[in-house]
């Protein structure tokens, strides 16, 4: 039996371990859970995000749109209660021009107040440092006033004194319903006005900011000064909010910025408010957001990893270890090691259990197989090679043996007397008498035909001899097969005295043989040098 030693180092192969694919697989479902899970995540958050700032723009514009109106009224309401009381004071111009002053001190709302008379002559105006009382009315929207008998909002336009204004104004009618004139305050939209009360404590409130059109779409209140007068009808926004509606809507606007924006129209007015923010701002806070969600989940990732790590080691070792034992094929310590390994779950516990009957399966066959390579078919005992084997293992172990060889006497008359398989149950039965007369440790076999050997390790010449004639005897005296007295001739020699050589001793108990034959048959000859000379002339 041919026994591959253990190596403990099994060959490395270019492959991919199982637990190198299981770790790879786990790692790659992990980090692609992972990053599913924040995308999904980012895109549900700034889905929200962006709903919610749409909506508290929108709440935010008609909140401010609430105010202005409120403001107007208001500040429309006092012009009107200046028109009643300047209804009967129009030619009193101390009056007229006290009632200028405590308008505009008292409402707030209007950067100047101006008195008109019918004939298109400004009575009083306030501030005084503004120097327009006594002139004339000539802009068109001032004259178009006087033919006015309702209150009235303008439009943004360049004042006498070179300012963009929005003109309020109340026609004075008095109790006959004679048009007297107006009284009108003016908002000065390069500086600060009604518009700034209502929305500077709001102003670029968490890095959104909020602009007013008119009903034109013209900017009058903007944080960027420059475009305060300017028109933004291209803004989608604008328009929607100058045609009257309200709402919410991502738009990207004319500097290419996309914004969240929320409007609101001033009904009395027809002006829009609009808050918005940009996108890009609202959605900052998310990527702050996505890493802190990342990094708190990295220390449980890194667990995953290390505990993913330890699974897949203990799913393939079992695996590799039956591949490393497998390779000492049925051999003892290999079984014994693959006994030992922890099949810990179903494929792993069969493919061992497959594995070890496989094993005990082959090292049977083998078992099998090597003794019949040393075993004679016929008599069972052990044949030439089996007898090699033994006398190489005397060799090795420097073992001293007497060897017995035995003939048959006349054999070949048996076999024509009573047939071959008479001939052959002779051998049997001498066989039989070798073995019932041989101690533990005595090796009996045929050696060919009608020729048997037997090897006596640990005995002298002189017992051997004993052996053989009491083998020769019991051979004479045991009825046999055919029924008739059978005898043989035996041969005794020892190593090291009969020869220094193993294989050599066996010669020589072969040339005692010879001498037994010579002799007549049916005794025993031991070895003695000068029986050489039957072989070799001395
Ligand atoms: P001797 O006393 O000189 O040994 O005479 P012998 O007839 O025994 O010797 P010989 O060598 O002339 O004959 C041996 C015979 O043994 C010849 C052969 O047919 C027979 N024989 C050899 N092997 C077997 C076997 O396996 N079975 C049987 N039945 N006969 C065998
Ligand atoms: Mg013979
Ligand atoms: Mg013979």
């Amino acid at each position: 039996m041919s026994a591959q030693p253990c190596d403990p180092h099994p060959e490395r192969s270019p492959k991919m371990g199982l637990g190198g694919l299981i770790l790879l697989l786990a790692l790659g479902s992990v980090l692609l859970t992972m990053a599913n899970t924040l995308y999904s995540s980012y895109r549900v958050q700034r889905d929200l995000l962006i709903r919610s700032t749409l909506e508290a723009n929108r709440v935010y514009a008609a909140k401010l749109a609430e105010s202005t109106e409120i403001h107007i009224d208001s500040t429309m309401q006092q012009l009107a209660y200046s028109a009643r009381l300047l209804a009967a004071n129009m030619d009193m111009p101390a009056r007229v021009g006290e009632e200028a002053e405590r308008l505009r001190l008292q409402t707030k709302s209007l950067n100047s107040v101006a008195i008109v008379r019918l004939d298109g002559k400004v009575l009083a105006v306030s501030p005084t440092a503004l120097r327009l009382a006594g002139s004339s009315v000539k802009t068109d929207w001032g004259l178009a006033l006087l033919a006015n008998r309702m209150p009235a909002i303008s439009e943004p336009f360049m004042s006498a004194t070179g300012r963009l204004i929005i003109f309020i104004s109340h026609p004075i009618i008095n109790a006959k319903g004679d048009l007297l004139g107006y009284v009108g305050g003016s908002i000065y939209l390069n500086a600060k006005n009604l518009l700034h009360t209502i929305l500077d404590n709001h102003y670029y409130r968490d890095s959104s900011y909020v602009y007013v059109v008119d009903r034109a779409g013209t900017a009058i209140f903007h944080p960027e000064d420059s475009r305060v007068g300017t028109s933004m009808v291209e803004n989608d926004v604008v328009r929607a909010v100058t045609g009257g509606e309200a709402g919410a809507r991502q738009i990207r606007n004319q500097y290419g910025v996309d914004m969240l924006a929320g409007y609101a129209p001033v009904k009395s007015t027809g002006w829009g408010i609009v808050a918005q923010k940009s996108t890009e701002t609202t959605l900052a806070d998310l990527d702050d957001l996505l890493l802190v969600t990342f990094g708190k989940s990295v220390p449980f990732m890194l667990l995953s990893l290390v505990f993913i790590w330890w699974f897949s080691r203990s799913i393939s070792r079992p695996l590799g270890q039956l591949a490393d034992h497998a390779r000492m094929v049925a051999t003892p310590i290999g079984m014994e090691r693959i006994e030992k390994i922890q099949g810990w779950y179903v494929e792993a516990d069969r493919l061992k259990k497959a594995l070890l009957r496989g094993m005990s399966l082959t090292s049977s066959k083998l078992d099998k197989l090597s003794h019949e390579t040393v075993t004679d078919a016929l008599t069972g005992l052990r044949n030439r090679r089996g007898l090699g084997d033994a006398l190489n293992l005397y060799q090795l172990r420097g073992q001293s043996f007497a060897v017995i060889t035995l003939d048959v006497d006349h054999f070949k008359s048996i076999n024509d007397r009573h047939g071959h398989d008479v001939g052959d149950q002779m051998l049997r039965h001498i066989a039989g008498l070798m073995r019932a007369g041989s101690r533990d440790g005595d090796i009996a076999g045929r050696s060919g035909g009608e020729e048997f050997v037997i090897l006596l390790p640990g005995t002298t010449a002189q017992n051997a001899f004993h052996i053989a004639e009491r083998l020769r005897e019991a051979v004479a005296r045991t009825p046999n097969p055919t029924g008739a007295v059978i005898t043989i001739s035996l041969g005794v020699a020892h190593y090291p005295s009969s020869a220094e050589d193993v294989g050599e001793v066996l010669k020589k108990s072969d040339i005692a043989l010879y001498q037994a034959k010579r002799n007549g048959r049916n005794n025993t000859v031991p070895y003695q040098g000068e029986l050489d000379c039957l072989v070799n002339p001395c």
